[in-house]
């Protein structure tokens, strides 16, 4: 597993964490099993927006046997707004009384004393956001978040404008987020908001310390399959993984897994060779307004000057983000755009066709060096 920090709190995430959409499928034992040979390979980070009810009593006699770490290393996201007293299946509710007793049954299945991330759950308009605030939910998370037993607010959604919005309130420390290359070019149900736009949400995030949890980075398994996917041709789930991974602010990849074997199926990442995590086939598939702009993605490496050529254009893009730490960022790298002896390499190796040798020159004039 590798790991990453969480700005506000400084917890420390494991780059895959766990969804559990379909987790408890075939019930309580076996979504146990699930989550203990999650935990037992690293995994840290569990969003709770689950399908099936049974996954909290199931998280519950997990967390019971010996788990790998023990809870203080174990991070939950719980959602304000799922509720799961209607019966086996998850629903959607903005009612205050309900949301509380809800919660109440989540903490009591699981055992689970303290909420790491407590959610504002899945809203996709700003009427809903209001009517969230309104009735009262908000608040009501607040106050948990006073008293203690909520540690982080989270915000859930697949709307830059509504991600937006909630941003600028300054109460969420991690922002739930649907990012795969689909939708990042506006292509499936949750393709919401301009390309520049979305792109534009990440930089921000990552300027104001925000995490992002990644959710639906396989398009709800979609992009897996040549027949499903919007571009018509299958991506690997270690390219979509890599794709997310690679974006301002991602902290934790969030990917669906219903049995042992799937859990290592998702694992299988650390073991992959940089060529099986390459997602420049993208380029392929990008619109017009994606041509030319940077992806960090690294195809164009090796750089003869030793630059590292993606996380140098990230940085010089969340600098005018507003990002206060990513100057110092750049200034720790080893080799700086003022090093770049415009030999072309970059561009000719670039999928996305980026002028990449001019615009090392536009970062070493911005840099001042
Ligand atoms: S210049 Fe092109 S290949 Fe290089 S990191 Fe940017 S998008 Fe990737
Ligand atoms: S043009 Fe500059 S950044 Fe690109 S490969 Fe050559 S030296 Fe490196």
């Amino acid at each position: 597993m590798e790991y990453r920090i969480l700005p506000h709190g400084g917890e420390k995430i494991g780059v895959l964490g766990l969804g559990t959409s379909v987790l408890a499928e075939a019930g309580e034992a076996a979504a146990a099993q699930t989550f203990a040979a999650a935990f037992e390979n690293g995994i840290n980070y569990v969003d709770l927006a689950g399908g099936h009810t049974a996954l909290f009593p199931g998280l519950g006699r997990a967390l019971k046997s010996a788990v790998a770490g023990g809870r203080d290393e174990l991070y939950f996201q719980m959602h304000f707004g799922a509720n799961y007293l209607a019966g086996s299946e998850y629903a959607f509710s903005l009612d205050l009384d309900t949301v509380k007793r809800s919660v109440a049954w989540q903490l009591e299945q699981t055992g689970i004393e303290y909420i790491d991330f407590g959610f504002i759950h899945c809203l996709d308009s700003i009427a809903d956001w209001n009517e969230y605030r309104e009735g009262g939910i908000l608040e009501y998370l607040q106050d948990m978040k006073r008293q203690g037993i909520v540690h982080h607010l989270g915000f859930s959604t697949h709307t830059p404008e509504v991600a937006n919005a909630v941003l600028d309130e300054g109460i969420i420390d991690m922002l739930m987020f649907s990012i795969n290359p689909a939708y990042d070019y506006q292509q499936g149900d949750f393709g919401y908001g301009e390309v520049a736009q979305r792109q534009a949400l990440y930089r921000r995030c990552e300027a104001e310390g925000v995490g992002i949890s990644v959710m639906k980075a396989f398009g709800a398994g979609q992009l897996l399959d040549a027949k499903l996917s919007p571009f018509k041709a299958a991506l690997t789930r270690n390219q979509c993984i890599q794709y997310a991974l690679d974006k301002p602010a991602v902290t934790t990849i969030v990917a669906g897994a219903k049995t042992p074997e799937e859990v290592h199926d998702l694992l299988a990442y650390f073991d992959s060779a940089p060529e099986e995590r390459d997602y420049s086939v993208l380029s392929t598939f990008a619109p017009a307004e994606a041509e030319g702009v940077c992806v960090y993605c690294n195809h164009c490496a090796p750089c003869p000057s030793g630059l590292n050529i993606g996380l140098i254009n990230k940085y010089y893009d969340l600098v005018r983000a507003g990002d206060p730490m990513a100057q110092e960022h750049y200034r720790e790298l080893g080799a700086h755009a003022s090093d770049c002896t415009s030999c072309e390499h970059c561009d000719n190796r670039c999928p996305f066709h980026v002028e990449q040798s001019a615009r090392m020159q536009e970062i070493a004039d911005y840099f001042g060096e």
